[in-house]
């Protein structure tokens, strides 16, 4: 899309963190954003995520390329002010306790130091010595250096209050209105029709049923824990703790398992001095539930790792649902066909941190500027229209 001069509105359904950061990125500009939600603001994936705003559990490639922007623009973000108090910088430490992950972890560190990633490795007992909250069982560990924690609800809310986006809560988009010339006219919904001059679908798991990507994008759901406060053990950790079996169940590495219910353990130490410990992988979207074999699963993981855990008590346990796209790479960019249609969607586990920069970039192809991120890898278009209509 190439335009002369800036749209005077856009409509965007969904207000997870990619709507609400294409909000702000559209608004800042002056133009006129208005963002439609079936429930409110973070209601579903981002209000559900732990927050890891990080390069280190990324598969080389578009990716992690990817990350390393998103990771960037935080950075700015903190700078400028806009992200003050929300972003906290911090070390991703991925601890491999078996041979196959340390086979793993070992390949993944190259990859990310092939990339630019500043990583340190250290052998067990230098890990011992930097970490000593970690249990003897620990093997290696590679420090990734630059990356972050953000809680999604709270960049979603102060993006939107930055520059005053209108949003329409309890609005459930039903479809689009299509105009004469092809191009997408407004936002049909159950509170009435909405008009804008461009419109983006960031709708998450809501993307499928609106733009035909049934069998494209599936739901994913995770569960976390979150603890008590324990801030003598939490000052001691340098940093986040990833399991080298969550690059695994992420499907970071060939051969990673496909089982429905995958685990793979990250304990992030809060700045409240509690814990966030996760989690899960699941092929399905019942996200209002947790289960006693998930929760104990996930604690034994975390104790076996961090033996000072087992005098921690369980605050809470809670649930998200992820959208994710077949291949593994989001949907970015203009909608096949459609002039001024966009879509941002499918960030699986790393929309809080890909959620401002793809937010960003959106935001620049509706102004007719060219993103400074490679979007090819990530365009709509590489599914063909017969997969789409599958
Ligand atoms: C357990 C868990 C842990 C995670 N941990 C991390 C992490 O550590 N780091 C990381 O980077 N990412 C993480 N993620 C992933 C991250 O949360 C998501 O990728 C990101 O929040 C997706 O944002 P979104 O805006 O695309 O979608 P969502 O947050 O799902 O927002 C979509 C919005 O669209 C609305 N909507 C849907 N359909 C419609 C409709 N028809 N009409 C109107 N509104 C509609 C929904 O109500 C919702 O508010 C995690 C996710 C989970 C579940």
């Amino acid at each position: 899309m190439s335009r002369t001069s800036l749209p005077s509105s856009v409509l965007i359904a969904g207000c997870g963190i990619v709507g609400a950061a294409t909000a702000f990125f559209l608004s800042r500009r002056g133009i006129d954003v208005t963002v439609l939600d079936r429930e409110g603001p973070a209601a579903a994936a981002t209000g559900a995520a732990d927050g890891a705003v990080s390069v280190a559990s990324k598969r080389p490639g578009p990716m992690m390329i990817a990350a390393l922007s998103g990771v960037m623009l935080y950075r700015e973000l903190l700078a400028e002010g806009v992200l003050t108090d929300l972003f906290k910088p911090r070390s991703t430490y991925i601890i491999a306790a078996s041979e196959e992950e340390c086979a793993v972890l070992e390949a993944h560190a190259a990859a990310l130091s092939g990339e630019g990633v500043q990583v340190e490795m250290f052998g067990r007992q230098a890990l011992r010595d930097h970490f000593p909250s970690l249990s003897p069982a620990a093997r290696i560990g590679v420090e990734v250096k630059g990356d972050g924690h953000a809680i999604g609800y709270r960049i979603v809310n102060r993006m939107l209050s930055a520059f005053g986006v209108t949003v329409r809560r309890g609005t459930e988009v039903t479809g689009l209105i299509e105009a004469a010339d092809g191009s997408v006219a407004g936002l049909a919904s159950n509170q009435g029709d909405f008009h804008a001059e461009a419109i983006v679908v960031a709708s998450g798991n809501g993307t499928a049923d609106l733009l035909g990507f049934n069998g494209i994008m599936r739901p994913r759901k995770g569960q976390l824990l979150v603890t008590e406060r324990a801030p003598a053990l939490n000052a001691s950790m340098p940093g986040s703790i990833m399991s080298g079996r969550y690059l695994l169940s992420k499907g970071s590495q060939k051969g990673a398992p496909t089982q429905a219910r995958g685990y793979g353990l990250v304990i992030d130490p809060l700045v409240t001095g509690q814990f966030l410990i996760g989690g899960t992988r699941e092929d399905t979207d019942a996200r209002q539930t947790n289960d006693l074999d998930a929760v104990r699963h996930i604690l034994t993981d975390a104790v076996e790792l961090v033996p000072d855990l087992s005098r921690v008590r369980l605050l809470r346990a809670f649930a998200g649902v992820r959208t994710a796209v077949i291949d593994g790479l989001p949907m970015v960019g203009p909608v096949s066909g459609r002039k001024n249609l966009f879509v941002a969607a499918g960030f699986e586990g790393d929309g809080i941190c890909l959620g401002p920069v793809m937010g960003r970039a959106i935001a620049d192809m509706i102004c007719g500027k060219r993103p400074a991120l490679d979007l090819a890898p990530f365009e709509p278009a590489r599914f063909s229209t017969r997969e789409v209509a599958a």
